[in-house]
């Protein structure tokens, strides 16, 4: 007879789809840090329970404020006391008095446990303040919704995970991760994330590509249909999660993960060779970064200095905007870890769906085609020149290069240089040292700059194309729209015409050209670059590896001939087939690490 006891059969395979935002497989135990929304029951109470109601939701409040205190202090300590300042506002949500009595009265009145009052109550108040037009406001929403989070799980004596200890490996499970959680994770011990939200380049997404581990985001409802302990496998490549996989499953995925190690430790042994040409062809090869404790990861792939600061982030996730002298401690601090390498540091590229809190822009139809980047610098120029001071300062060992986002047309980098010039003198005046002859460059990324890039190449020193927005702002396809994600092409030929006249442009105004988009980070397109003379490949610091070995693996002749050949081409198939025969002739390695694409 067939064993009918439930608790033996082994629970069946489910598979999961998100989107991959992180690439690899990981394989191993689930662990839940935080389902969707904290379950709470309503119960009527009697009158005289309402004063020992009180007094554990007083307790949960001292609790809850230790515990952001302990987060604040362990943040302050990893990133750095500005990172830490966010959660000042959680402490303040906590003694906000008009919340507090709320509570009482509501309790009071209506005589229903304290964790369901609390609950209505901190609800209707992010509600009020998710529906104020207004970003900095609105963000309060946030803040009031994870500390009654907190307050909640402190009332129901229910601790939210500790990841900071953890003893064994674990894939990492949640709704959405926060910055304060991933900064408080055993990195050691985390393989791979998946979350019921989040898009590439929501900071989980972020997160994991700097860490190197595979990650699924935008799972729907993976976090409640997990439990901790099940057995998992994440592929980051393709996007899915695969919950009790069965033994043939896990088997084929134990293969790729074993390919995967063997091309990694090839990849490693690259690092400290040149990004040439079988033939002895250089680029420069460099990292795309966003903070400076990103630089040694970027330095141990072998980037040869940075190539995109993106120092918007800098400004992020803090009440108050940074001085110049903060500026150039970080500014410094990234051209001093480089040196003698170069770094380019961009000016505040704000705007799109990158949005300071603290600037409360107005609310625009258009965003990414709004008052943003270099429009908003060239306006609020006392903000501008603090940027550009520090960047100055920072630059008196040679190695800072300055460049502007968002250039329309020339006459915004001739603007932007004046200012640049204002910033020098003040400098001078100040006694204080820089380059005098830092190199300034212009991000490529709007069309219109690309077509009159020959007039622009006049008045820069070095381009950088920005094919994350040069792709949308061309195709008019939304970045962040997953949508209409599908229509997203670099290798559109409308793209590649484009990226061939900057490069042309640059070169017969005698300017360096380099490109710090996504697309460079791909390895069959890199050929393509290649092949197109592009001098400089910026890319996230997982694809610095895979794009040297491409470059390595590659005459130029061959480059060339591709790059001749699919800019003749018609349609995007035609160009990915073509890209990948020469891919899989060259660096075949490479398509098992990117998936098949
Ligand atoms: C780009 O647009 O390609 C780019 C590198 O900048 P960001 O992604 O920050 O807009
Ligand atoms: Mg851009």
């Amino acid at each position: 007879m067939p064993d009918k006891n439930p608790r033996s059969e082994k629970p069946k395979e489910k598979t999961h789809r998100g989107i991959g935002v992180s690439p690899g497989v990981a394989i191993g135990k689930a662990f839940i840090f935080d389902s969707e929304e904290v379950v709470v029951l309503k119960r009527q109470i009697d009158a005289d329970q309402v004063p020992l109601e009180i007094a554990r939701f007083e307790e949960a409040l001292i609790r809850t404020r230790q515990e952001i205190l302990d987060i604040q202090s362990k943040i302050s300590e990893r990133l750095g006391t500005q990172h830490a300042e966010i959660f000042n506002a959680h402490l303040l949500v906590l003694e906000d008095r008009s919340l507090i009595e709320d509570v009482i009265k509501k309790i009071e009145r209506d005589r229903f446990n304290i964790e369901y009052i609390f609950q209505q109550v901190g609800n209707k108040y992010a509600d009020i303040f998710s529906q104020i037009e207004d970003d900095y406001l609105k963000e309060r929403a946030a803040d009031i919704k994870d500390v009654t989070r907190r307050v909640l799980h402190n009332l129901l004596g229910r601790k939210r995970e500790d990841v900071s200890k953890l003893k064994d490996e674990v894939i990492i499970i949640a709704y959405d991760l926060s910055p304060s959680d991933t900064a408080l994770m055993h990195r050691e011990k985390v393989i791979s994330f998946a979350t019921d939200i989040g898009s590439p380049t929501s900071h989980t997404a972020i997160m994991a590509r700097s860490l190197n581990v595979p990650a699924v985001v935008g799972l729907h409802d993976v976090s409640r249909k997990v439990k901790s302990g099940d057995e998992l496998i994440v592929d980051g490549t393709s996007g899915v999660v695969i919950v009790s996989p069965t033994k043939e499953t896990l088997r084929k995925y134990s293969q790729v993960q074993n390919r995967i190690a063997v091309i990694e430790e090839q990849l490693v042994g690259l690092k400290k060779l040149p990004a040439e040409t079988l033939d002895g062809y250089r680029i420069a090869l460099a990292a795309n970064i966003e903070l400076p404790e990103d630089v040694p990861n970027a330095l141990a792939q072998g980037a040869e200095g940075v190539g995109l600061y993106r120092t918007e982030f800098f400004f992020m996730n803090r009440k108050d905007l940074p001085t110049e002298d903060e500026q150039y401690e970080a500014y410094r601090s990234v051209a001093d870890q480089v040196h003698p390498h170069s770094v380019i540091i961009r000016t505040l590229d704000l705007g799109g769906d990158k949005f300071l809190s603290n600037l409360q822009l107005p609310r625009e139809m258009n965003p990414f085609m709004g008052w943003r980047a270099i429009r908003f610098c060239l306006e609020n120029t006392d903000m501008f020149k603090d940027q550009l001071r520090a960047i100055l300062r920072a630059s008196s060992r040679g190695n800072v290069k300055v460049m502007f986002p968002m250039i329309s047309g020339v006459e915004e980098v001739v603007q932007a240089r004046e200012i640049l010039e204002e910033a020098k003198d003040d400098l001078r005046k100040r006694g204080k040292k820089f380059d005098e002859e830092i190199e300034v460059g212009a991000m490529i990324e709007i069309p219109s700059a690309a077509l009159t890039a020959d007039i622009i190449a006049r008045n820069v020193d070095f381009f950088s194309i920005g094919t994350n927005d040069l792709i949308q702002y061309s195709l008019a396809v939304d970045r962040v729209n997953e949508k209409i994600a599908y229509l997203y092409e670099p290798r559109h030929p409308a793209i590649l015409r484009l990226i061939k006249q900057i490069i042309t442009a640059g070169h017969n105004a005698r300017i360096w050209v380099g490109m710090c988009g996504e697309m460079a980070g791909e390895p069959s397109l890199a050929l393509i670059l290649l092949g197109m003379g592009l001098d400089e490949f910026s890319v996230s610091v997982v694809a610095i590896p895979e794009i040297k070995k491409v470059v390595r693996s590659v005459r130029l002749g061959e480059a060339r001939a591709l790059a001749e050949e699919v800019l003749g081409y018609s349609n995007i198939e035609d160009i990915r087939a073509r890209c990948k025969k020469l891919l899989l002739k060259v660096a075949p390695e490479l398509l098992v690490l990117k998936g098949a694409r």
